[in-house]
């Protein structure tokens, strides 16, 4: 089971559950609209720290974050909410399923990203954390395609994490 919160205090009540299957179709269904929509590079490294949740290399069940830790900025982040919410409504506008070889569950999926949509609503600047963001630049290595220009899966026209494309690694 995997989860995704508000924030990464101890208080379960905001988390969403996720089963492994579930979790590798919203995360495939997200890059394919966030990509459509990222144009700066924060948007781009906010769909590439999402795409890194792939379960074919972390493992499966082993996905739990919370939207305060990713690599958001303060001084962007009313535009880079905007593009969260307007890639989780893309979703439900189904962008970017063409190039699946499968068809998403949407009984399943779409509850999971309304319940998401609330989530991402309460996500204020006060909440964001800034440390953890830049942690996870610094990590980067010199192949990472934060640092490469954001390469894309020419199959899926999904940009790659370090782990490559998730929808090839789900197939
Ligand atoms: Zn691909």
């Amino acid at each position: 089971m995997n989860w995704i919160s508000l924030t990464s205090e101890e208080n379960s009540f905001d988390e969403i559950p996720m089963s492994n299957g579930l979790t590798a179709v919203f995360i495939t269904t997200f890059g394919l609209s966030a990509t459509i929509f990222a144009e700066t590079e924060t948007q781009k490294a906010l769909t590439v720290f999402m795409l890194e949740k792939d379960q074919s290399c972390v493992g499966r069940g082993n996905v739990g974050f919370a939207l305060s830790e990713l690599p958001w900025r303060r001084q962007t982040f009313k535009q880079d909410k905007a593009f969260f919410l307007q890639t989780l409504s893309g979703i439900k506008e189904e962008l970017g399923w063409q190039t699946l070889d499968y068809e998403p569950e949407k009984e399943l999926l779409f509850p999971v990203v309304n319940r998401l949509i609330q989530l991402t609503e309460q996500l204020t600047e006060e909440l964001i954390e800034e440390a953890a963001a830049v942690e996870w630049l610094m990590a980067a290595k010199e192949d990472d395609p934060i640092v490469t220009g954001f390469p894309r899966c020419e199959e899926h026209q999904l940009l790659l994490s370090l782990y490559g494309c998730h929808a090839c690694n789900d197939k």
